[in-house]
């Protein structure tokens, strides 16, 4: 099968909650910068669905979800393909249950944050891990990573360079994901999280992660089995579906354009893509090509199977299992696959 990849940005914020931009003024960013798709994500509201906004704004379709938390301001939840705010006064078990049940798309927005030793800023982790019906978890979200850098030493530095320190998802979220996968699908995303707000560091006031500068780092691609229409509706359930499906591969576009990347496993009768699922023959391998040079690891069941430097890479596959691949480029994180299972 030969996918279509689309680029874009998933969890944005405007002025419709936190964040500093409009709708219109983030996708034209969005189009500036040569996204294929933004998901909007406000706290607690969807008034940019209820006004309207979702659509094409020149070649960028913007798709409106909401960003639901608890009492304790924990368990951020990103909810797409549903048309109203779940009520407040749920628990997260309450609300991941009755997204799910509502058919809407579920995702765990900043699972594992932890933030540095900055006592201005707390962190917003998820907390109830005995929830259940969530599709997906954000496995890289940029504003947790940077802040969880942020000393009091480097904060200056973070602040004009912040692109410069991003490194990868944690191993925290990374072995939870790939525990969970053994049991079932579940999709990881990358995230910009972005507000582009202000931060004050001594006598500097600066944005950071202005909307273009972070549209520029952690993208997700997703892999299409149609050229995205043009028609709203069916586009948009060409993207909820493909995420569901775990059709996704993540990339960290500083270090690299990844939209040409390819892992498959595959044997002398089939192949499998990303997200997909084969069985195990004697001669199933995986193959894996990325457009530059960098460090190929081919992840099984949460373990390192196999590492190699270069553009491309070949591995006997002989378990069944969950497998995906990470790619970096020296020490930082450059790509990071969903799964392909391969049965018995
Ligand atoms: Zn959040
Ligand atoms: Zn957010």
């Amino acid at each position: 099968m030969d996918y279509k990849i689309i680029t874009g940005v998933v969890h944005v914020h405007t002025l419709d909650s936190d964040g500093t931009k409009t709708h219109e003024e983030v996708a034209a960013i969005a189009g500036e910068v040569g996204l294929d798709f933004i998901l909007f994500a406000d706290h607690m509201t969807l008034q940019g669905l209820d006004e309207g906004k979702e659509g094409f704004y020149g070649d960028v379709l913007a798709l409106i979800g909401y960003e639901h938390n608890d009492h304790d301001d924990c368990n951020h939840y990103l909810i797409y393909e549903n048309d109203k705010v779940l009520p407040a006064s749920m628990t997260a078990a309450e609300y991941v249950a009755a997204a799910s049940q509502a058919g809407a798309l579920g995702i765990m927005a900043h699972p594992d944050e932890m933030r540095g030793r900055d006592a201005r800023f707390r962190s917003y982790p998820w907390t109830d891990w005995n929830v259940e019906g969530f599709n997906g978890m954000e496995i890289w979200n940029q504003m947790s990573e940077w802040m969880e850098g942020l000393k009091f030493y480097n904060q200056i530095l973070m602040v004009l360079s912040p692109r410069k320190w991003l490194q990868s998802p944690t191993s925290r979220v990374r072995r939870k994901w790939d525990d969970i996968n053994t049991r079932r699908k579940v999709v990881g995303i990358a995230s910009v999280d972005a507000h582009g707000f202000l931060y004050r560091a001594g006598p500097l006031r600066l944005t950071i992660f202005p909307y273009k500068v972070q549209f520029k780092t952690l993208r997700s691609h997703l892999m299409l089995t149609e050229p995205l229409s043009r028609d709203l509706e069916t586009a948009k359930k060409q993207i909820y579906d493909a995420i569901r499906d775990c059709r996704v591969f993540m990339s960290n576009y500083r270090w690299g354009e990844a939209k040409n990347f390819r892992f498959e496993i595959g044997n002398a009768s089939t192949s499998a893509a990303i997200g997909g699922e084969i069985t195990l023959e004697e001669d199933t391998k995986a193959i894996v090509t990325i457009p530059l040079v960098g460090r190929i690891r081919l992840i099984g069941n949460g373990k390192l199977m196999a590492e190699k430097k270069g553009k491309s890479f070949e591995h006997i596959i002989t378990q069944p299992g969950v497998y995906r691949v990470e790619v970096y480029r020296g020490k930082k994180g450059w790509i990071f696959s969903n799964h392909i299972r391969v049965v018995e």
